[in-house]
Order: C-alpha cells, then sequence, then structure tokens
C-alpha cells in the first residue's frame, strides 16, 4: 500500500472546511492565522504561499506578515506580542529559519502557547512529553495520522525512528509512546542501525541523506515512513528522493509514504488543523 499523501491531505482539509463552515454558520466567528516571513529564504517563500492557498481553501483568514531581515529582535518581538493580544488571529506561525542574528529560541518563547500552531513552543513541547493535550509539531503530527491510517492500534509495536530533530523525530517519539509502542531514536552515532531497522515493525526516517534506508533494512509487512526530503543531482537537473529507497522498500512493507507526494502534502494540512484546535481551545 501506497499511502498518497495528497489524497490524505485532501480529504483531512475536505474535514477541516466542513467544521469551520459549521462553527462560522453557528458563531459568525472565523479561524485567524498569521505568519511571520523575515527576510528572502526562496523555500520559505515556497513554503509560506502554499500554507496561504491551503488555509484560504478550507475558510482560514491567513495573513503573512513579511519583514526584511534587519528586523531587530525587539521588533519581531513586539510583532508578537501583538498578534498575541489580537483577538481574531488564533494561529501563530514562524517561519523558520530566521536570520542568523535573530534567536529563534526567544523569539517562539514569545508567541502564546495557546497560538503556537507549529507546537515548537517550550508549553507545547512539556505538555507532549508528559502525555498531555498540546498542540503538536505538523510534519510529526502528519506521520502519526498516517500511521493511524494503516493501522489503529499500535500498542507493543516497535518503532524505529531515525532522527532525533526537536522538529521532527523527538515529538514523533512522544506521539508513539502515547500509543503503547516500544521506540527506538537512532541518529549519526547509533550503531547498527540496519540491525535495529530490522527489528520494527514501524519505521519513521527523517535524517535527510537520499535513499539510506534500503530494502533489505526493513522488516517484511512494517509501516515505513519517509520525512526526508533530499535534492538528487541528475545528468539533466535534480529530482528529490526520501531517506527511503523507494524501489526496494515498497517491495517489503505493508504500507510506505512516498516522496514527493507523501508526508510533505500532510504537514501543511496539519498546520490547518492545528489552526482549527487552536482556534476552538481559545473559544
Ligand atoms: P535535522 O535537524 O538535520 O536532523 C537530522 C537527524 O538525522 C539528526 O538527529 C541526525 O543525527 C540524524 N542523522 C544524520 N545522518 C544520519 C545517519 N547517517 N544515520 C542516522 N542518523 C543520521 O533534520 P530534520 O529537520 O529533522 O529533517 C530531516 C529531514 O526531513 C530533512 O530531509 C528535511 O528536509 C525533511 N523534512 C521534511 C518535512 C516534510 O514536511 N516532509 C518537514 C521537515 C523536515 P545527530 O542528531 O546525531 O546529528
Amino acid at each position: 500500500m501506497i499511502i498518497d499523501g495528497k489524497k490524505f491531505a485532501q480529504k483531512l482539509r475536505n474535514k477541516i472546511k466542513k467544521e469551520i463552515q459549521s462553527i462560522k454558520k453557528k458563531t459568525k466567528l472565523i479561524p485567524g492565522l498569521t505568519v511571520v516571513l523575515v527576510g528572502n529564504h526562496a523555500p520559505s517563500e515556497i513554503y509560506v504561499r502554499n500554507k496561504e492557498i491551503s488555509a484560504k481553501e478550507v475558510g482560514i483568514n491567513s495573513k503573512v506578515l513579511r519583514f526584511k531581515s534587519s528586523i531587530s529582535e525587539i521588533k519581531l518581538i513586539s510583532v508578537i506580542h501583538k498578534l498575541n493580544k489580537d483577538k481574531k488571529i488564533h494561529g501563530i506561525l514562524v517561519q523558520l529559519p530566521l536570520p542568523n542574528k535573530i534567536n529563534g529560541h526567544k523569539i517562539i518563547q514569545e508567541i502564546n502557547p495557546k497560538k503556537d500552531v507549529d507546537g515548537f513552543h517550550p508549553i507545547n513541547v512539556g505538555n507532549l512529553s508528559s502525555g498531555k493535550d498540546a498542540l503538536v509539531p505538523c510534519t510529526p503530527l502528519g506521520c502519526y495520522l498516517m500511521i493511524k491510517s494503516v493501522r489503529k492500534n499500535l500498542a507493543g509495536l516497535n518503532v524505529l525512528i531515525i532522527g532525533r530533530s526537536n522538529l521532527n523525530g523527538k515529538p514523533m517519539a512522544q506521539l508513539l509512546l502515547k500509543e503503547d509502542c516500544t521506540v527506538t531514536i537512532g541518529h549519526s552515532k547509533t550503531k547498527n542501525l540496519k540491525e535495529l531497522c530490522k527489528k520494527a515493525d514501524i519505521v519513521v526516517a527523517a535524517v535527510g541523506r537520499a535513499n539510506l534506508v534500503k530494502g533489505d533494512w526493513v522488516k517484511k509487512g512494517a509501516i515505513v515512513i519517509d520525512v526526508g526530503i533530499n535534492r538528487v543531482e541528475k545528468k539533466k537537473g535534480y529530482k528529490i528522493v526520501g531517506d527511503v529507497e523507494f524501489e526496494t522498500v515498497v517491495k517489503k512493507a505493508r504500507a510506505i509514504t512516498p516522496v514527493p507526494g507523501g508526508v510533505g502534502p500532510v504537514t501543511i494540512a496539519c498546520l490547518l488543523n492545528n489552526t482549527l484546535k487552536a482556534f476552538k481551545n481559545i473559544n
């Protein structure tokens, strides 16, 4: 089974759109999302545009605030404080990376945790780690929903997450621990990654190394989620591949996400999901 991320995301967006329509009808209120974009980072421009299009599609009031990379940390913090107070805004997302002179952690900490739709604020990180309700980072949330769509009961399954970033690996581990999985996190210093992988019922690869996970690493019938986005040069131009060698792993896996068209589209749909969740929590 190849998990079609575009279809999965469309289904999720349809569900969100329906709920927003019904909320609007009953309360006349609309969830609002503001994305703060600093500087001219080309990939960020693309991500932000896609987020804006998707938000509009489901009926979220979405706005992008653009600032020059010369903006000071103090000014950026005052922007965040203003958004925190704005009753029409339920989700605030500061697009990363920020210019080097700005301390990203400091900025994220200034966001009202209830509006932190990226799930990066220490309060949300702490709540997730202690098994409480939290706004969860969008990519691992998307991976989790896709895994659950394949198999509802995950209790007792062996999971290998490759990658220990705050953005992907760590929140992914928390989500699957809460499902009673036995979770192993691999990273660049892990020994015998292949052997660990062979024992896993679920593999989540969030590494950034093209085709790291091969067919002979994967147990037959495993669920394989590929978060990686890697640019591989070709004779003419380049292509995007994941951390999983799709052609060999697809023969072993019970379910697998392709790259592109797997985790990526679902990540954006989860941002909309988090904005709706933030709206409901606030109201
Ligand atoms: P990151 O912060 O660079 O973390 C990468 C992790 O992989 C680190 O924990 C690193 O170990 C580990 N690692 C590196 N080389 C390894 C190796 N050879 N064997 C085992 N582990 C290794 O990356 P990230 O932000 O989590 O992103 C990971 C990938 O996901 C990237 O390709 C990124 O573009 C992609 N991504 C996709 C989406 C999406 O929506 N699809 C969203 C975000 C990110 P150490 O900790 O020891 O350094």
